[in-house]
């Protein structure tokens, strides 16, 4: 039955890969998806779902009712591109200058729409509802809290949370599923680091936070070799440093600011200690102060075992088409957020293909992905859920 869906979602090949391209050469930023959320509305309104638009600024949801009572499956979509400049020559490149969809949104989205039109189809065999969750803002983080501050996990609350990113470490056919942790918390910090200026001739004279702040940057390294559990996943990058106005003036102060990302919650604190540990520790033997602010974080995303395990079951049953794999992705998402209440997975979809040069990393201005993966994430996604929902 399954293989069925691969089927119908391969007769709609040309279309999700026109949608897809016309969501590409269009992209939106962060909370500015009225074009993308406007196509989504009048797609899911033909289909004769229910929908609901503006939640969370731009955010838009559609109900679509099985024949008969039972659970209710969110299925969720991002729809924000990225502030890049887009390198592709393809035909289907930003008409935006500025701005790209660089991380595979204007696929989910299509992809999203894609299962809609297909379970809408088998509607009579649904026991539930499938609420399509169509999400601004990831990249910027936002978009989810937003939507569930406008009620996106009430009226019907969901039993089951599903989603998936396409992938460009896995070539097209690779899935990965993973059972428990499978994308990674983050935490973000910054650091003022506050001396004594003045000329760059007479140091003496000075509490010089540029070489305190170098030193500071270099022993944080440490604590993913040192303080970290080597068993234990973490990463502690620096993005950006700034500080001084010219070659000879020693400044006042210097700032910069980092991401940390964990797969363990227990690890977080350990980290955030460290940071602020090291950064007042060398900034008072030097002579100067530091000030550590370490912001707001987000989990990681756990999948259920019994959902996941779902999913490979059915995805056994589509043959040799979809290899699954157990790989974590050390990037952070908001979907966590939808998932937290509720048995939920969320998939990594291989979207390379490296043969063709569709292999460049998300957020890289060359980023673009194999088309083959529109079809088949429909379809697979399509029969995992009709499954859950009584009419695998
Ligand atoms: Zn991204
Ligand atoms: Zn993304």
């Amino acid at each position: 039955m399954a293989t069925d869906f691969l089927a119908a979602a391969e007769a709609l090949r040309d279309e999700l890969i026109e949608r897809r391209r016309d969501f590409h050469r269009h992209p939106e930023l962060a909370f500015q998806e009225h074009r993308t959320a406007g196509i989504v509305a009048e797609e899911l309104n033909s289909l004769g779902l229910e929908v609901q638009t503006g939640i969370g600024k731009t955010g838009v949801i559609g109900i679509l009712e099985g024949a008969e009572e039972g659970p209710t499956l969110l299925y969720r979509a991002d729809m924000d591109a990225l502030p890049i400049a887009e390198e592709n020559d393809t035909e289907y490149a930003s008409q935006v200058a500025g701005q790209m969809h660089a991380c595979g949104h204007d696929g989910h989205t299509t992809i999203a729409l894609g299962i809609a039109k297909l379970l809408s189809n088998q509607r009579e065999s649904l026991k539930g509802r499938v609420k399509f969750v169509f999400q601004p803002a990831e990249e910027s983080g936002g978009g989810a809290r937003s939507m569930i501050a406008d009620g996106a996990l009430e009226s019907p609350a969901p039993d089951r949370t599903l989603g998936i990113h396409l992938w460009n470490d896995l070539e097209v056919g690779t899935v990965s599923a993973v059972s428990g942790p499978t994308m990674s918390g983050v935490g973000l910090f910054e650091v003022t680091v506050s001396g004594k200026g003045g000329h760059g001739a007479m140091p003496h004279q000075t509490a010089d936070p540029i070489v305190c702040a170098a030193q500071i940057v270099v022993a944080l390294q440490s604590i993913v070799s040192r303080n970290v559990d080597p068993a234990d996943l973490v990463v502690v990058s620096i993005g950006q440093i700034h500080g001084g106005s010219a070659h000879n003036i020693i400044p006042q102060s210097v700032t910069f600011s980092g991401t940390f990302r964990l797969f363990r919650e227990e690890t977080r604190d350990l980290i955030k200690t460290r940071i602020h540990d090291i950064a007042t520790g060398i900034a008072s033997g030097m002579g100067c102060r530091a000030e550590v602010d370490l912001g707001l974080g987000m989990g990681a995303i756990v999948n259920d075992a019994e959902v996941t395990a779902h999913a490979r079951s059915i995805f056994s049953r589509l043959g040799d088409t979809v290899n699954v794999v157990e790989q974590p992705w050390m990037a952070s998402e908001d979907v966590g957020l939808f998932m937290q209440r509720v048995p939920s997975a969320y998939l990594l979809v291989g979207s390379a293909n490296h043969a063709r040069n569709l292999d460049y990393p998300h957020h890289h201005p060359r980023f673009d992905f194999d088309e083959d993966v529109l079809p088949l994430s429909v379809g697979m996604m399509s029969a995992v859920i009709a499954d859950y929902l009584g009419a695998g």
